[in-house]
């Protein structure tokens, strides 16, 4: 929870001539109450804030929310409606991006006449970008525990072991460094696969002399972490080994150029500027990085076009790749944390082409 966050949010109320704000996006409501549970509707008003949630969550909810918590049967929608008719609030902003149509209707269908119900872009996001220390000591022993599970599971990568098996091995390992769970399904592609940057973990097993890249993120304490490692099976063709390096050289250009005041499209610039000098330009399929925390994927994007300027604080991975079918894919990726000076990299896991 983010003392001082939902007072920002109430403070700006005026600006968006908005008499409260209804958050749906079950990771706002997170980031301003400290609730986990998976289904709840927060208002946030001026005066104060009140968070709906359904009996399984009365409990927790009570436990975890500093805040007024209403426990209702039915859909949340129809008690929120019930909240904004007794508080006589006249607009209302909501999350456009982050509502189901369904409880948008019910939401709309149960509200008095004269209550205009304002979409607003993303309002708690933009909050969420800059960490506070308790958040940064979060992703830390996240990025921590992913790394300890990826150096305890490589014992049993091996030639003929599958996909699915390196997954499975990967999340156990997860969990047993103290993570809930995986932060993202997490993504195994051996020899030509890998050229699939979201390769979904299959029977596939490991070649020989060949590639074999893991993309692998813990979920602890409620924060992501993100890294993405290619290995070598033995030795594989020279084209592979300079695909590699030119990635390997992207990742280390971009991520020397963090620093704040840059713009997350600067930092993208930086690794394509490279992939450019190898050739690999029109094989970068993808943005160079993203944030994370609460959520995998957070604001800023680190793609052309997004103008965010860094700021001490954020964290954003930094994942140029390159993905020629029939051949491979390569994909290096770490967490990243922009300090004060310039960033320092929180992945310690070595990014040279290990052979296994
Ligand atoms: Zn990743
Ligand atoms: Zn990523």
């Amino acid at each position: 929870m983010n003392a001082g966050a939902a007072e920002r949010l109430a403070e700006r109320l005026g600006e968006w001539k908005a008499d409260a704000l209804l958050i749906s996006a079950q990771a706002n409501i997170r980031y301003l109450t400290g609730f986990t549970g998976s289904n709840g509707l927060l208002a946030v008003a001026p005066s104060g804030m009140t968070l709906f949630t359904d009996p399984r969550y009365a409990i927790q909810a009570a436990k975890q929310a500093p805040c007024a918590v209403r426990v209702v049967r039915g859909p949340l929608a129809k008690a929120a409606a019930g909240l904004v008719r007794r508080k006589r609030w006249r607009r209302v902003g909501f999350e456009a991006a982050r509502i189901f149509f369904t409880d948008y209707t019910a939401l709309r269908d149960a509200l008095p006449r004269g209550v205009t119900l304002m979409p607003l872009a993303p309002v708690v996001e933009p909050l969420r970008m800059v960490k506070t220390e308790e958040e940064i000591a979060r992703i830390r022993r996240s990025v921590m525990t992913n790394s300890l599970a990826l150096d305890a599971a490589l014992p049993a990568i091996r030639p003929g072991v599958t996909e699915l098996d390196i997954a499975a091995e990967l999340e156990y390992q997860q969990r047993r460094h103290g993570a809930e769970k995986a932060a993202f399904e997490t993504i195994v592609a051996a020899g030509p696969r890998s050229a699939l940057p979201h390769a979904e973990p299959g029977t596939q097993p490991v070649i020989a002399n060949h590639l074999l890249l893991i993309d692998m993120g813990a979920c602890q304490e409620g924060y992501a972490s993100d890294m993405t490692r290619v290995f070598a099976i033995g030795q594989p063709a020279a084209r592979l080994r300079d695909m590699h390096k030119a990635v390997h050289e992207a990742q280390w250009a971009a991520t020397e150029a963090v620093r704040p005041g840059v713009t997350a499209g600067y930092i993208d610039g930086q690794a394509r500027r490279v992939m450019k000098a190898h050739g690999l330009d029109r094989v970068f399929v993808h943005s160079t990085g993203h944030g994370l925390g609460l959520e995998i994927h957070e604001a800023p994007r680190l793609g052309a076009k997004d103008q965010t300027k860094l700021e001490a604080g954020m964290v954003v991975t930094i994942e140029p790749g390159a993905y020629v079918e029939g051949l491979g894919g390569v994909r290096i990726e770490d967490t990243v944390l922009v300090t004060a000076t310039g960033h320092e990299t929180l992945t310690p896991t070595s990014k040279e082409f290990i052979s296994l």
